[in-house]
């Protein structure tokens, strides 16, 4: 039976963890903060459970929803599915329409001819722009950008589906994102089959809808998971791993799967591996703000849609007037919610989420409220608070490149910054983690 070490719960580490305990190794993971889930977990804010950010999936997102099933959730249930659509308040915008069954090329052509605000002129330049998209396979060179593989989209169909959709995929504006990457989600989104370009809206908190039924299965499996550990250096002959947690004595790995985010396994690897560290820790990152507000209005009774795209806006001199890109709507996702358990969640509360926005989080707050207000017509609104995610996601810049999965003999990473064709995602980090085990798995074979 061979020993792993898992350092990190995140989703990759916990997706890594489900490999090994199915493979029949006897597996350690350690997480720094005493609940799992990383990035995407449930927070207490003044009173109420929330999430650090308000998350999306995609029907695409083949590995997440197989690991979900795999600890014995009911993905359909847990997450509010409904079609790709970047509507604003008006419902004006992009929405995919007509049956699933129906070929998604003429949904695609549907949805575009029915865009009420766009002219022919705009709705003819998508056209053109995502037939060159789809003739290339979906692919381009890795040094492009997204707004270079758009040349000819108008600038209304830039700035209200391409920029959009690039945002909430991949965090960052497309001038400055990877071209190459943007198109290997839209390629998943749009050739993977019936429903692969839905989005999928969690109906629960993020703790609910992962980390703590896998931290059940993991535990039941005989997994040993200890919480609220920070390793500060890794195992070696020298300094072996029972010295690093005197009260909690580990056998000596055969693997060590390094799950942590891009900084803390530079830290952790740079003696191992200085090339392998300073590759992880020369990737940038980029924040995500999340604003909760509560609308005390009684006439208010919900956005028309759960999800419903924002006009971010700066002033002449580049200041940020409107920083939210996107409103969700708890109130649409949370109600009849059989899955839930959680009793102070409060189910009426809109989540803003405001990319890359560089304000303070008072700053970020006060421009929501006045954005909520001034765009969305709301009264009476309360704030509960903004979380800030300094280090969100990874830039996925054009010819960024990422680290490798293996660190040294018999030390290996994963996580959503790894190499791999996904950006900063859910997705990205499950299949990661999924990755470096068959890895893993081979290098035992080989021994
Ligand atoms: C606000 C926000 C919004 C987002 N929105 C979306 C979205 O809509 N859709 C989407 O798909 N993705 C989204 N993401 C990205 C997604 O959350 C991440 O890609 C994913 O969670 C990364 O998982 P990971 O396991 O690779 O890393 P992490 O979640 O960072 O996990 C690493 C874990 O390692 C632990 N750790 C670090 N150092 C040590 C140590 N020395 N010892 C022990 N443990 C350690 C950390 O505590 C952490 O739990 C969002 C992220 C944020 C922050």
């Amino acid at each position: 039976m061979k020993k792993v070490l898992i350092i990190g719960g995140g989703w990759a580490g916990l997706s890594a963890a489900v490999q090994a305990i199915k493979s029949g190794a006897k597996v350690t993971l350690i997480e720094a903060k005493n609940e799992l889930g990383g990035r995407a977990r449930s927070v207490n804010l003044r009173g109420h459970t929330v999430d650090n950010g308000q998350h999306i999936l995609i029907g695409a997102y083949r590995a997440t929803l197989g690991l979900m099933s795999e600890v014995g959730l009911t993905p359909q249930t847990l997450l509010h599915r409904c079609r790709l659509s970047l509507l604003n308040n008006q419902s004006q915008g992009f929405e995919l329409t007509g049956p699933h069954w129906l070929p998604l090329f003429f949904q695609f052509l549907l949805a575009t001819l029915k865009c009420q605000n766009w002219t022919l002129v705009d709705k003819w330049s998508l056209l053109q722009v995502s037939a060159q998209w789809f003739l290339q396979g979906f692919k381009c060179s890795a040094t492009s950008s997204v707004t270079e593989i758009s040349e000819g989209a108008s600038s209304l169909v830039m700035s209200t589906f391409i920029t959009p959709l690039c945002l909430s995929a991949l965090n960052t504006p497309p001038e400055s994102t990877s071209g190459q990457i943007f198109l290997r989600v839209l390629k998943d989104a749009m050739l993977s089959g019936a429903g692969s370009s839905d989005f999928l809206i969690p109906r629960c908190t993020l703790g609910e809808l992962f980390p703590q039924a896998c931290e059940r299965w993991l535990i039941q499996r005989g997994c040993v998971i200890l919480k609220g550990k920070r390793l500060e250096q890794l195992p070696t002959v020298a300094t072996p791993i029972e010295q690093a947690f005197s009260s909690d004595p580990l056998e000596a790995p055969d693997a060590i799967i390094i799950a942590c985010d891009a900084t803390n396994a530079a830290r952790l690897t740079s003696q191992l591996n200085p090339s392998w560290a300073t590759s992880a820790q020369s990737l940038e990152h980029t924040q995500i703000a999340t604003t909760y507000i509560k609308c005390n209005d009684p006439t208010f009774k919900g956005l028309k849609r759960a999800l419903t795209m924002l006009r971010s806006d700066s002033d002449s001199s580049g200041q940020i007037r409107a920083p939210a890109q996107f409103v969700f709507d708890r109130r649409l996702l949370f109600t009849d919610n059989p899955g839930q358990s959680q009793e102070n969640i409060n189910k009426t509360l809109l989540a803003f989420v405001s990319s890359y926005a560089t304000l303070t989080n008072d700053q970020i707050s006060l421009a929501v409220m006045d954005q909520a207000s001034k765009e969305l017509g709301l009264q009476s609104l309360e704030l509960l608070g903004t979380i800030t995610e300094r280090r969100a996601t990874f830039f996925a810049k054009p010819g960024v490149v990422r680290p490798t999965y293996q660190v040294a003999n018999g030390v290996w990473a994963c996580g959503d910054y790894v190499q791999g064709p996904y950006p900063s995602t859910i997705e990205g980090a499950v299949l990661s983690g999924i990755q470096v085990f068959e890895k893993v798995i081979q290098s035992f074979q080989m021994l």
